[in-house]
């Protein structure tokens, strides 16, 4: 029975670090390079169940060498921000949206489910201890990385006796640095897949990132800056780097219509992804869609002169425009920034105000 039961939030024990660290200039942050003076970890094992979460100075793991996250990736990771607001306030963003991705993330990893309540109580204590981390700067942020990872001490490949669930959190600085938009390049290279029908890519599991790497280097060796994802035999389009793809065009009956690909278990469902569909479904000025689109129906579209924007959506930046795509040897322009970006600005400035300046939202978490 201890297999589904919470860390529990109140048995909450702190260990204050006594040397704490300067905090560094926001304008110099670099991403993940830098970690505040506390983490939160908490333990799991089959015969004790949860043990009491540990808010303690930021240290290194002490891991059995045979631990299943080293050898067999069970390992599972959330990304999400805490804003401090032109009112001082510090807020975190739809966590709970966090905490249930990361809930279906470890039921897939075959680790021990947890209470999504209790665990975001602890990170929000976390964040309180560390809240002079968060940056005085209405472009930086404080990121917060949740990590869930097999510790099970046997080579076995077999659902872990025991499992750790620890936070670190990271203050970042503006995804844009000059202070505008700057359009992507991507590359898009049906070699190369993300994911796939039945496979794990709708989980944000650590060996869904590790093996892109050398496709990003492969991308940038061909003068691009990210991947476009494509997958199957119609290559269809589903994600850029790290981030949802979104498309804003007038469909072939002339409506504008934003289009995103649905969660058909290839796609990460994103939280921006996701906030980005209720604000355009609540202004009710134009059709939104989760539907599949293959690479022929957009070079299609862009011929056509019917592609208004195209754009990234992900914590990181908010929105990413993108500006041109490198496929099969030719590159294709879109006008995503001839366009304003219109709507990508629209998007930013109501996620923005919502994140930094409490502004009132209609959806629901
Ligand atoms: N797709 C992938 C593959 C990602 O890793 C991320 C980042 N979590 C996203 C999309 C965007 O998700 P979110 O809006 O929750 O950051």
């Amino acid at each position: 029975p201890s297999f589904f039961f919470s860390p529990p939030a109140a048995d909450l024990t702190i260990e204050r670090n006594t040397k704490c660290k300067p905090k560094p200039d926001p304008s110099t942050l670099l991403f993940g390079k830098q970690f505040s003076d506390h983490m939160l970890t908490i333990n799991w094992s089959e015969k004790g169940g949860w043990e009491s979460p540990q808010i303690k100075p930021f240290q290194n793991l002490s891991l059995h060498p045979a631990s299943s996250a080293l050898h067999y990736s069970v390992e599972l990771f959330e990304g999400m921000k805490a804003y401090r607001g032109v009112d001082n306030h510090i807020r975190l963003f739809r966590p709970m949206l966090n905490m249930e991705r990361m809930h279906r993330s470890a039921g897939r990893s075959s680790l021990p489910l947890f209470d999504k309540g209790e665990l975001l109580e602890c990170i929000k204590k976390l964040v309180e201890i560390d809240q002079e981390w968060v940056p005085y700067s209405q472009d930086a942020s404080l990121y917060i990385r949740p990590t869930y990872i097999g510790t099970e001490p046997s080579l076995g490949v077999s659902r872990p006796g025991k499992a750790m669930i620890f936070v670190i959190i990271s203050p970042v600085g503006p995804y844009f640095s000059t202070g505008s938009f700057n359009p992507v390049s991507l590359l898009a290279d049906p070699a190369f897949v993300r994911a796939w029908k039945g496979g794990v890519g709708a989980y944000k599991m650590g060996g869904n990132y590790g093996p892109t790497i050398a496709v990003q280097n492969e991308a940038v060796k061909r003068g691009c800056q990210q991947v476009l994802w494509l997958y199957g035999q119609d290559e269809e389009i589903t994600e850029v780097g790290t981030m949802n793809l979104f498309i804003y065009w007038t469909n072939e009956k002339g409506e504008k219509e934003l289009v995103t690909p649905p969660l058909d278990g290839i796609i990460l469902p994103g939280v921006t992804r996701q906030s980005l569909l209720d604000l355009g479904r609540s202004w009710g000025e134009f059709k939104v869609t989760e539907r599949t689109m293959s690479m022929k129906e957009l070079l299609g579209a862009l011929d056509a002169g019917r592609v208004l924007e195209v754009f990234g959506a992900g914590t990181a930046c908010v929105v990413c425009p993108v500006g041109s795509l490198l496929y099969k040897g030719k590159t294709y322009q879109i006008p995503t920034m001839q366009n304003g970006p219109d709507l990508a600005k629209r998007f930013y400035k109501e996620l923005t105000d919502i994140q930094v300046r409490a502004s009132p939202h209609l959806y629901p978490k």
